[in-house]
C-alpha cells in the first residue's frame, strides 16, 4: 500500500490542510499482471494456427501440392486451423463487448423454451456424431426472462456445447429448467470426463482449461466459461459448478425473475 500525502496550501507558510491518498499498490499490480498476462495469451493463442497455416503452405508450395493425397491432408489442416482463428476471433469480440457493456443492448421476452429448441438444432450434428443422449426438460409455464436474447442464447449454448464436448461418446447430457422462488434456475449436466476440484476456482479465467492439449483437440479457446461468467453476471445471476473427475459435471445458472438489467 502506497500513501500520498499532499499538503494543502495556497500560502507555502499557511497550511491549510494536509490530504492522504491512500493506494492499494497490489489490487493495481494485480490488475496490470492479469492484463499483459492476457495480452501473452492472446498473442500465443493467435500465433499457433497462424505457424501452422504457413507451414503447410510453405510445405505444399515446396512440392507437396503435386501429391493429390499429401495435398488434400494439408489443405483440410489449413481449413481446421483457420476455422480456429476465426473461433478465437469471434469469442474475443465477444468477450470484449460483453466486458465494455459500451452499447445498450436491446431488451425482449425471453421465451427459455424457444432459445432451448433453436440451440437444439445446433447441436444436431455434434449428438449424431458422438451418439449422445441429449434430453431437455423444461417446466412448463415458465415465467419470460428479460434481456438481451443473443447473449442469454450464447451462455446456453457454450454450456450445452462444452457438455458435449467433454463428454465421450455415447454419454448423456441433460437440460433442465425450472422455476424456484424468484429465481429461474438453467442447469446443464453432463456425463464426461469431469473437473479436477482444484481447477474449478479458475474455471471462468479467460484461456483457462484444464487439459490444454485435450482442449484444443475438441476445438475450445478458453474463452467459452469467460464469456457465460460475464453474461450470467449482466442477468444479476450466477452460476455454480458440481463435478467429479470420470462421473460428470453440473452447471447451475440462476436468474433472479426479478431486478434484471441485462
Ligand atoms: P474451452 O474453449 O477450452 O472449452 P471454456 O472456457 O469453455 O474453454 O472451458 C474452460 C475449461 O473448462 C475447458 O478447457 C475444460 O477443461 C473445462 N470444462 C468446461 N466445461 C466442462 C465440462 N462440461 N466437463 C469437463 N470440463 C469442462
Amino acid at each position: 500500500i502506497y500513501t500520498n500525502f499532499i499538503r494543502l496550501d495556497v500560502d507555502p507558510n499557511r497550511i491549510i490542510g494536509i490530504m492522504a491518498l491512500i493506494q492499494d499498490v497490489t489490487e493495481m499490480r494485480k490488475l496490470e499482471n492479469m492484463r499483459s498476462e492476457f495480452v501473452a495469451n492472446v498473442s500465443h493463442e493467435l500465433k499457433t494456427p497462424l505457424t501452422s497455416i504457413t507451414g503447410f503452405i510453405e510445405t505444399l508450395k515446396g512440392g507437396a501440392i503435386e501429391n493429390e493425397k499429401v495435398r488434400n491432408r494439408f489443405l483440410d489442416i489449413i481449413e481446421i486451423e483457420t476455422e480456429r482463428l476465426r473461433r478465437l476471433i469471434d469469442d474475443l469480440l465477444s468477450l470484449s463487448a460483453i466486458e465494455n457493456n459500451k452499447f445498450p443492448l436491446t431488451r425482449e421476452e425471453i421465451s427459455v423454451n424457444e432459445v432451448i429448441m433453436e440451440i437444439n438444432n445446433m447441436v444436431e450434428g455434434l449428438v449424431l456424431q458422438k451418439h449422445i443422449h441429449y434430453v431437455t426438460e423444461i417446466e412448463s409455464s415458465l415465467p419470460t426472462i428479460i434481456g438481451n436474447r443473443d447473449r442469454f442464447k450464447q451462455m446456453m449454448l457454450n454450456l450445452i456445447e462444452n457438455a458435449m464436448k467433454y463428454t465421450p461418446d455415447h454419454g448423456v447430457v441433460k437440460v433442465l429448467v425450472y422455476k424456484k422462488y424468484d429465481n429461474i434456475f438453467l442447469v446443464v449436466k453432463d456425463t464426461g470426463i469431469g473437473i479436477p476440484k482444484q481447477d474449478i476456482p479458475r474455471l471462468f479465467e479467460r484461456f483457462y482449461r484444464v487439459d490444454k492439449a485435450r482442449s484444443r483437440k475438441v476445438g475450445g479457446t478458453g474463452l467459452g466459461l469467460a464469456i457465460v461468467k460475464h453474461i450470467v453476471m449482466s442477468f444479476n445471476g450466477d452460476i455454480r459448478v458440481q463435478s467429479e473427475i470420470d462421473k460428470g459435471t453440473e452447471f447451475t445458472v440462476r436468474i433472479p425473475i426479478i431486478e434484471q438489467k441485462s
